[in-house]
């Protein structure tokens, strides 16, 4: 017997997925829960941006305070008992000091890379430096570090640096997000270049993040990429990002398998999986097995998710 042709030639595009903060986070969460089985355990915010995950946790009875368009100040309002567990994008220090005010057992699951941007801000700023943080608004990372520095200036598009009017005679040092796209920012560390030539550069995306918009770039002849991620999550909208800026025509953004449509996709073509460094192992294969088997013409029902596999 033939062997049928796959209809489409697919590249598992790695690294992808869970990077270290991640799984750290989320060990942290597992081990609360093992070590304290009839405790309430709040999360305030996602404690990565992956509903599923949420989901998932919440399957464990671990709650996870998130109202879009609130602070994590204003979270905090929802929890009055148990532990508390802050994400891995970092809190502000007046958090902690106001959960614990409230009698809560605070948790600490801040990605060790995020701790150390905190670091490197709080010397220049000890130092008189002055900071321009590139970030994006609203992100809880970005947030926690206005909360820890207000004197920090927020750039989170180049426009923004028209406004910015930094003393000249004095020491000024950019930094930024973990997880912004490494070829986006260039151009904006550039442009405050331009205006302070003297400014000094600490670019702080993380190796998991570089590494994963890296081997995007070094894939050549890709017809399309599916970039598997929450629609929250930085990491995961920068992967697409990279792919469209390194000319990738057809590039899909996909939470899951559910929302995976098949009509933009041609028989013969490479098709690149890659997913962001939030993204449980699990959701990625199941695209990538999916689509390895795939009849375009008439397509297999999809397999239903199942929450038990998410935290494995
Ligand atoms: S993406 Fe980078 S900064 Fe964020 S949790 Fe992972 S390793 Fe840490």
């Amino acid at each position: 017997m033939i062997e049928k042709k796959a209809d489409l030639e697919i590249i598992d595009i790695k690294p992808r997925g869970y990077c270290k903060g991640v799984i750290r986070a989320l060990s942290i969460v597992k081990r609360t829960r093992e070590e304290n089985p009839e405790t309430t355990i709040s999360i305030l915010g996602k404690i990565v941006h992956n509903r599923y995950i949420t989901e998932a946790l919440n399957y464990y009875r671990i709650k996870t305070i998130d109202i879009p368009g609130l602070t994590r100040e204003e979270l905090l309002q929802y929890v009055d008992q148990g532990i508390l567990i802050l994400s891995a994008h970092g809190t502000g220090k007046r958090i902690v000091e106001i959960a614990k005010a409230k009698g809560l057992t605070v948790i600490d699951a801040v990605c060790n890379d995020v701790v150390s941007t905190h670091d490197i801000i709080g010397h220049a700023l000890a130092q008189d430096t002055q900071i321009v943080f590139i970030g994006k608004n609203m992100h809880p990372e970005t947030e926690a570090i206005l909360q820890n520095f207000p004197r920090a200036h927020l750039i989170t598009q180049e426009s923004d640096i028209n406004i910015l009017n930094l003393d000249s005679t004095k020491n000024i040092l950019i930094t930024n997000q973990t997880t912004l796209s490494i070829l986006e920012i260039q151009s904006i560390i550039q442009a405050i270049l331009d205006k302070y030539p003297q400014a000094e550069v600490n670019n702080e995306i993380c190796g998991a993040t570089r590494v994963r918009q890296e081997a995007i770039i070094k894939q050549s002849k890709l017809d399309a990429l599916v970039v598997v991620g929450d629609p929250n999550s930085n990491n995961t909208a920068m992967l697409a990002q990279i792919g469209f800026e390194h000319g990738i025509k057809h590039v899909v953004r996909i939470e899951s398998i559910e929302d995976l449509m098949l009509d933009g996709l041609k028989q013969g073509w490479r098709v690149g999986i890659t997913s962001g460094a939030s993204t449980p192992t699990y959701l990625t294969e199941m695209v990538s097995h999916y689509l390895k088997n795939v009849d375009l013409t008439n397509p297999q029902r999809k397999p239903e998710i199942d929450l038990t596999k998410i935290l494995e």
